[in-house]
């Protein structure tokens, strides 16, 4: 048998047309080729050799995929429609390269001292207020917007801090820091360890830690994510019974790091992964005290459909005594985020970013937040949600149960 590379996840698809309502850049264009299933057509031409690499009308529709998988979880026949994507796109990149923003940006992310130094920068831009008073709908107010979203909401004030009284009896994990979560949103890295420790799991932090990849992977760089899963793997071999991620980008990437190498430690290091809310609703979670707002949960797509986790963010908000928590309609569809595709693909990730936030305006009733687990959700939504002039903020699900269980009592 040949190694078609994932290629062949794509073979189930009878062309049913189920997926197309679910493909947030098909309800944008109208257009079947920016489809699940238009798509899938031109990567089986693609593999077999009936369209070259460097056909324009091929790359611009495979460009402007998301990526998001939302046509997963809606296909009868079981596509693997993420997998056969990765074949394709590292197949374009093999023959093409990638485009000069994307090489740049991957390469920065290769190599921890630059992505560090780089958004330093930016977590000092933030501390002086710039992006908050700047953010806007042209692209340089948006990127300023998404910048400003990825501080801490005012609705949930700041938290001092504190280590949990509970005993340590449910086992170890290693917090996967990541790359934009460490230096944005370290805040939520402290109400992880939190959380999780006041149910009863020790935290610890291993040293070593890479980007995940999922970057570079989403992108086509297959090399340069399977060399950040080795390093990775390297790095949380035996060092604990759980990895926890509260980056759903992240996490999807780990539980898929045996398909990027074939080493012991990279299977170990995709069995291991968790995302925070399942580790948190398999202990309860315990409840804390009453926080009182309305909240619109909206589901990152790589931790709905790439992992699969849809119950656990709404166990662990349903642990907090009076606050209300609504899924937002069409929860499920991607925000237009997806990892560099806002930088890359502007016009697309806004045209699906659009129906997002006339959704949250929507709602009723409005919510003071809209909580999702993922940077680039956060970010994406919080900048949509400035330039459109709505006083709503952004939040990780573990921030609004480290309010509760601070008010609660249970941090020394
Ligand atoms: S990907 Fe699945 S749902 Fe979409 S056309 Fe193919 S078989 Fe049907
Ligand atoms: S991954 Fe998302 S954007 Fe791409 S075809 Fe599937 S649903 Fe559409």
């Amino acid at each position: 048998m040949t190694d078609r590379a994932g290629f062949e996840a794509l073979d189930p698809c009878v062309h049913c047309g189920f997926c197309l309502p679910a493909c947030p850049t098909y309800l944008a264009t109208g257009d079947e080729s920016d489809s699940p299933r238009g798509r899938i057509l031109l990567m089986r031409a693609l593999e077999r050799g009936e369209l070259p690499a460097d056909d324009p009308a091929l790359r611009e529709h495979l460009d402007a995929c998301l990526g998001c998988r939302g046509c997963e979880p809606v296909c009868p026949a079981g596509v693997g429609y993420g997998r056969g994507l990765a074949a394709a796109r590292d197949l374009l990149v093999r023959t093409n390269g990638l485009p000069g923003a994307a090489r740049f940006l991957l390469g920065v992310f290769r190599r921890r001292a630059a992505w560090r130094g780089g958004l330093a920068a930016a977590r000092w831009l933030r501390t002086l207020g710039i992006p908050r008073a700047l953010a806007g709908s042209g692209t340089v107010g948006f990127g300023l917007g998404m910048l400003a979203a990825s501080g801490a909401s005012s609705a949930l004030g700041t938290r001092t801090g504190g280590r949990s009284k509970a005993p340590p009896a449910r086992g170890r994990v290693a917090l996967f820091r990541g790359c934009v979560m460490d230096a944005l949103f370290r805040r939520v890295h402290d109400a992880t360890r939190r959380t999780l420790e006041a149910n009863g799991y020790e935290v610890v932090e291993v040293p070593g830690q890479h980007c995940c990849g999922a970057l570079h992977e989403h992108a086509g760089d297959r090399p340069a994510a399977a060399e950040l899963v080795r390093a990775n793997a390297a790095a949380f071999h035996g060092r604990a019974d759980f990895v926890v991620v509260n980056s759903a980008g992240c996490g999807a990437l780990l539980k898929d790091a045996h398909h990027l190498d074939g080493s012991p430690e990279a299977a170990a290091l995709a069995r291991q992964t968790r995302d925070v809310t399942e580790l948190l609703a398999a202990a309860g979670p315990r409840p804390g005290a009453p926080v009182p707002l309305n909240v619109a949960y909206d589901a990152p797509c790589h931790l709905e459909h790439a992992q699969g986790v849809r119950d656990a963010p709404m166990a662990v908000l349903a642990a907090i005594p009076k606050l209300g928590v609504r899924r937002l309609p069409g929860s499920d569809r991607c925000c237009g985020s997806a990892g560099i595709f806002s930088l890359l693909q502007p016009d697309m990730s806004r045209a699906v970013l659009d129906g997002k936030i006339v959704a949250i305006r929507d709602a009723d009733p409005r919510p003071a937040l809209v909580v999702t687990g993922n940077p680039g959700c956060l970010m994406q939504i919080g900048a949509g949600l400035a330039a459109a002039g709505l006083p709503i903020g952004v939040a990780h699900p573990v921030e609004i149960l480290d309010l509760a269980y601070e008010r609660a009592g249970f941090y020394a």
